[in-house]
C-alpha cells in the first residue's frame, strides 16, 4: 500500500464533500485520532453519481477504492480527515498505514 495512493484518496474525499450521506458510526474508534463519534462510511463508487461528481473523479475514486479495500469497507475520520478500514461488520476502524 502507497502512502501516496492514501494521501491522493484523502484529498479526493475532501475535495469532494464525501461521504454525502450523514451517517455517523458512534462507538467505531479512530484508530489515528482515538475519537469514538467522527467516523463516517464512505460511499461505495457505485454509489457516487457522475453527475453530481464528475467522471474522472469518480473514475479516481474507484480505482483507488478497488486498490485499497479487498472487500471491506471505507470510512473517513470527520475530526483528523484520515482514511479507515472498517472490520467486523463496520464495528471496528484499522488504519490503512501507520502513522
Ligand atoms: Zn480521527
Amino acid at each position: 500500500m502507497k502512502v501516496e495512493t492514501i494521501e491522493q484518496f484523502r484529498n479526493l474525499v475532501l475535495t469532494l464533500g464525501l461521504p454525502r450521506t450523514d451517517v455517523v458510526l458512534f462507538g467505531v474508534i479512530c484508530p489515528y485520532c482515538g475519537k469514538n463519534d467522527r467516523v463516517r462510511p464512505l460511499d461505495p463508487p457505485e454509489e457516487l453519481k457522475v453527475e453530481e461528481l464528475g467522471e474522472t473523479n469518480i473514475d479516481l475514486y474507484d480505482r483507488i477504492w478497488r486498490e485499497l479495500q479487498p472487500g471491506e469497507s471505507l470510512a473517513v475520520c470527520k475530526f483528523c480527515h484520515n482514511i479507515l478500514q472498517l472490520q467486523g461488520g463496520d464495528q471496528k476502524g484499522i488504519p490503512l498505514y501507520e502513522l
